[in-house]
């Protein structure tokens, strides 16, 4: 037996932790921002048909360009896009490692506004990009004029906009993703990822960048069937781009990527996506109720445009975590000073959050 230590690794991964959010056994777990409805079961008749079917040709490796999986996603997404504007991976995660593969790399930088989404400083190491985190404004917002001059500061070939962001909740304007694809235009001609996997439970779902997309040919709209889709376990992240940049993707990812099950259970959800959405307008409300409840305990909700509510004026954030879970209730401490981040559940799970809540801070 040897340990990670005495691999020859590369340097800059020696010490490095891994993505590692608890998975543990609870009756309650709100911890990961999934949905935690369970698909409609008809929906899932139909799904396992299609996986039956596809299991028959599982000798053939499957369509390596997912065409009709892409064609399905444009459909979803916006009436003017077709699929050779579409890339797909298994889960977002993978489409932005696609992104750094083709977009960063060693000698190239990359700029995200944290606190943000955790992977993009882990998928800039693992590709040798560099990676700038530069602090948000008061209460995690930003303003167009702060994005476009730490662009023009850092000059980074890769800006990454989390839409709304995780961990905080914070929605985007599109004034904000318009000014940094002028700034990174001006300072690199590099490009700009929104990360919209959120973007379901937006309150304005007008507000998305794909609408930005005409004319911005270094625009990237990453999106998930992770979230609103409750498909987190089917792994399937897709993006919206100018049709030279799926050329550009299709250069990094592995032949046949992306599974002939994935693709069949995909297409039969996207089938019934109108089913699929149906819990988000109860999540949106979960969370509006987190946020007027958590007021009324004296607590610091974050305003927020997804199905998580990151909230403050915790003195002990550790030993509210560890009373919730000794409860049954996991949520996450994502290391933000004084905060603990909650995914709004169903009905049933945020009353009893809600309720262990209220227990402990009354101790
Ligand atoms: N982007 C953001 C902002 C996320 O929070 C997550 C998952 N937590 C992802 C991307 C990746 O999700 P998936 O790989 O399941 O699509």
């Amino acid at each position: 037996m040897t340990n990670l230590d005495d691999l020859p690794i590369r340097n800059d991964l020696k010490g490095r932790k891994p993505y590692g959010a608890p998975q543990l056994a609870v009756p309650v777990a709100l911890n990961v921002n999934e949905n935690t409805h369970r698909i409609p079961e008809d929906v899932a008749v139909d799904i396992i048909g299609r996986l039956a079917a596809a299991v028959l040709d599982i000798n053939r490796y499957p369509d390596r360009d997912f065409l009709s999986l892409r064609a399905a996603l444009a459909n979803y997404l916006d009436a003017n896009l077709t699929a050779q504007n579409i890339w797909a991976a298994n889960g977002s995660n993978e489409v932005l490692q696609h992104i750094f593969q083709a977009f960063g790399g060693p000698g190239r930088s990359s700029l995200g506004f944290g606190p943000t989404y955790s992977m993009y400083s882990l998928i800039a190491q693992g590709t040798g990009t560099s990676y700038t985190d530069s602090p948000r404004l008061e209460r995690y917002e930003l303003t167009p004029e702060h994005v476009r001059s730490e662009i023009l500061k850092h000059k980074p070939n890769v800006v990454m906009l989390c839409s709304p962001n995780n961990p905080t909740g914070t929605p985007l304007s599109l004034s904000c993703i318009e000014a940094a694809y002028e700034a990174v235009t001006e300072a690199t001609g590099g490009i700009v990822v929104v990360d919209e996997a959120y973007a379901e439970f937006g309150a304005n779902t007008e507000a998305s960048a794909i609408s930005l997309l005409p004319g911005r040919e270094r625009l990237l709209i990453s999106r998930t069937m992770s979230k609103a889709f409750a498909f987190a376990g089917a792994r399937v992240g897709y993006l919206a781009a100018d049709l030279a940049v799926i050329d550009a993707l299709t250069l990094v990812r592995l032949p046949y990527h992306l599974s002939a099950f994935t693709q069949a259970a995909a297409e039969a959800a996207l089938d019934h996506s109108k089913t699929m959405l149906a819990t988000v307008d109860d999540i949106k409300f979960q969370r509006d109720r987190i946020v007027v409840e958590l007021k009324e305990l004296g607590l610091d909700p974050y305003r927020s445009d997804s199905n998580f509510v990151l909230f403050g004026g915790l003195q002990d954030p550790v030993a509210v975590f560890e009373a919730l879970l000794a409860k049954g209730v996991l949520i996450r401490n994502v290391g933000i000073p004084g905060t603990l981040r909650v995914s709004a559940g169903t009905e049933a799970e945020t009353s009893a959050f809600l309720e262990a809540l209220r227990q402990v801070i009354k101790k």
